[in-house]
Parts: structure tokens; sequence; C-alpha cells
């Protein structure tokens, strides 16, 4: 069984607005059908990622309008989301100065687990993660546009729509002050996992300390002190550390990535079948996150967007789009030595993202085998 990809390509061949990006989001709209998704009325959650303060390529407000706009067309009533990455009031402020606010997407921009990012729901998750913190807004919400960019992921291999619900529908913190209640569940190995650091190996360049999203590192005396219990158990500090130097006993790979497909499970459970839709934005594929403090300049050239209804298909059709592309002269990639013929995403980072779309197929998400069709 195949499912129905629709694929507006990124490359505009004629001096027309028909041929731009925008009109190829209308016309992708048009194909998943917002009116059998959407009923009158109905709140619908628009799931972005905000950014960071130096990570500026996110999914442009332009298309967020359009996506906006399209869900009041059929009488919902849409607003823009992520969950809290750094303090709440801070991360609305990166989205706005990445320029998403109510004038530029035309509804309301909020933080899907509230301003302190700790309005959650607990809900049962596969056997991995067991439960999973999910984000009110998106558990009230009865219909979700999903609007991924999608990239590399240094943990997870690559970023997209699985890992938009998984992380992004999770909750940073919790008000009782347990990380094994928040995000970091889904990072951390056990409930006893902490960072913790190897003097013998650390320059003490401090960049583990600048990129804490919640300033759980600090310098004392020519020593690196990390609060226990201010740590969401992120993995931010460990992932940028050039020395191997300061770790966070995390989940092996095959269960991080499980997980993730699990916890999207778990976000997709509070929704009645039909009432999800999915757009990847295979455009500016950068190496990381949009968390972290950086965005380099993408792997492969701009490939264009993808739409369905199904998340496993939509998902394993922006990998091969982007894993059989040409890697950019400049990037990373070529940096890395790989060439035309070689998976880009998993031999540039060393992790495939391949493995959370098998897991998602695996558990019932969705099809692996999808029908391309261009728009
Ligand atoms: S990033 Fe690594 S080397 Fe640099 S201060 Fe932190 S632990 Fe030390
Ligand atoms: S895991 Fe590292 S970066 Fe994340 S909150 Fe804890 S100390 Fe900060």
């Amino acid at each position: 069984m195949s499912s129905k990809v629709y694929f507006a390509p990124a490359r505009a061949t004629r001096w027309d607005y028909s041929a731009s990006q925008a009109a190829g989001l209308e016309r992708l709209i048009e194909k998943v059908d917002f009116g059998s998704a959407i009923g009158e009325g109905e709140y619908v959650a628009v799931k972005t990622h905000f950014g960071s303060w130096g990570a500026h390529r996110i999914v442009r407000p332009r298309f967020l309008r359009i996506l906006a706009d399209a869900v009041k067309a059929v009488g919902g009533k849409p607003f823009v989301c992520d969950t809290v990455r750094i303090k709440g009031w801070d991360y609305l402020e990166v989205a706005n100065q990445n320029g998403i606010n109510p004038q530029s997407v035309g509804c309301p921009v909020i933080l899907a687990d509230g301003i302190f990012g700790c309005d959650s729901i607990e809900v049962e998750a596969g056997p991995v993660l067991g439960h999973m913190p999910l984000a009110t807004a998106i558990y009230d919400a009865p219909a979700m546009v999903v609007v991924s960019h999608c990239k590399g992921h240094i943990q997870a291999g690559y970023g997209g729509a699985i890992k938009n619900l998984a992380m992004g529908g999770a909750a940073g913190s919790h008000r009782s002050g347990e990380w094994q209640k928040a995000r970091g569940h889904l990072h951390a190995a056990t409930d006893a996992s902490r960072v913790t650091r190897d003097p013998e190996l650390c320059t003490l360049c401090l960049q583990c300390m600048h990129v804490c999203p919640l300033g759980a590192i600090s310098e004392v005396d020519g020593e690196l002190v990390v609060d226990d219990d201010k740590c969401w158990r992120c993995g931010r500090c460990e992932r940028v550390c050039p020395e191997g130097a300061i770790r966070l006993d995390k989940r092996s790979m095959a269960d991080f990535q499980t997980g993730l497909a699990e916890a999207a499970q778990a976000v997709l459970n509070t929704f009645e079948p039909g009432k999800v839709l999915y757009f990847d934005f295979a455009l500016e594929v950068q190496p990381e996150c949009d968390c972290m403090p950086v965005a380099d300049v993408p792997v492969v050239q701009d490939q264009g967007i993808l739409a369905s209804t199904d998340v496993v298909a939509v998902e394993q059709a922006t990998l091969d789009l982007i894993n059989s592309s040409v890697p950019l002269p400049g990037s990373l990639a070529e940096e890395r030595g790989i060439q035309a013929g070689q998976r880009i995403l998993p031999e540039v980072l060393g992790v495939d993202g391949q493995l959370q779309v098998d897991a998602a197929a695996q558990i019932g998400l969705g099809h692996k085998v999808y029908e391309l069709v261009s728009v």
C-alpha cells in the first residue's frame, strides 16, 4: 500500500507568481483538502519551530500566513505554536525577531506548553518511553497542521515532522521541577541520568556554558559547575563540546529513535483520524537543529515543500529527496568529503535519520511506500 505525497518543487522556471514557492504551497493546500480535516469553528494548532537567536533558517512567516489563512478559509481558528526551548518569554521574543508574530501570520502565536513551559498532560507512549509530557494546547486542539523545517540533527540524524511532533510536542519542563516529567525524558537514559564533565579533557572553552538554554552551567574559580536541579537534560552541552569532555547519560541510538516515533504516536493518538496534516519544508537544509545558536549553510540545494496526510510517507519522501541530492560546495557536506551518490545526511552526521522513519512505520503511523505527485 502506498500513500500520496504532493510536492511543490523549489525551482522557479517562469517570472510568474504561479511558479513561486508560495503558489506551490497554495496548490499543496488544495491537494490535502483542509475542508475534510478541519471543522467549522475548530481550533487548529499550526505547529512549527520558532528557531533561536542565531538560527534563522526556519519556516518563513510568509508560508505560515498562507497556511493559517487556509485554515481560516474553511472555518477553522488557527494558532501558530511551538513549545518552550529557552525561557518562554525569551522564546516568544525569538519568534518575534524571526518574524513570527500575530501581525505576520494573521493569528495568535503561542507557546503550547505555556509561558513557563510546564503546561502538560502526561499521555501514554510506547514501551521505550512509557509516557510522554504532551503540551496542553496541542492535547486540546481538535486538529493540527504540522509545519516542519527539514534539516539534519546531530543526535537524530534528521529533524522533520516526526521530530516536530515528538520533541516539539513535549513540554520543556514540569511544575514539579522533575525533568523526568518533561522533554528531558526523551533524551536521558534513566531517572539518574545527569551531566558530567571530565576536567582532564576540558579546555574551558565555555561553549557548553553559552549553549545551555537555562544557565545551568557556570564557571566558578576556573571550574565548571552544572546545576542538576536546573538542568533539563536536553544534551545541547554535550553536542557542542569539541573535546568530548561533557556528557549526558543518554538513551541508546536505537531507543532514542524509537522513542521519537513513540512520542509522535502519543501525540497523534490524541487526534481523531484524518485531523492532522503535514507540510515538510525541504528548504535551507542545514546540518543542525533549529534550536542551536547558529544556522550553518545548507548541505543541499533547496528541494521544495512536500505535503501529505501520512506522516511516514511525507518523511520518507523528504529524506529520499535530501539524501539523493548533490552536496553543496562550501557546506559541511563538502568539508566532510561527501560525493554525489552518497546519502547526504547520514554521511555528514554519522547518524541515520531513516531509523526514526522505520520505527514510525513499524508502529503503524503510516506507509513508507509513497507516490510523489508534483503540483
Ligand atoms: S564545551 Fe567541553 S571543553 Fe568547552 S568548557 Fe564545556 S566541557 Fe570544557
Ligand atoms: S543538558 Fe546541558 S545544555 Fe541542557 S540544560 Fe542540562 S546543562 Fe544545560
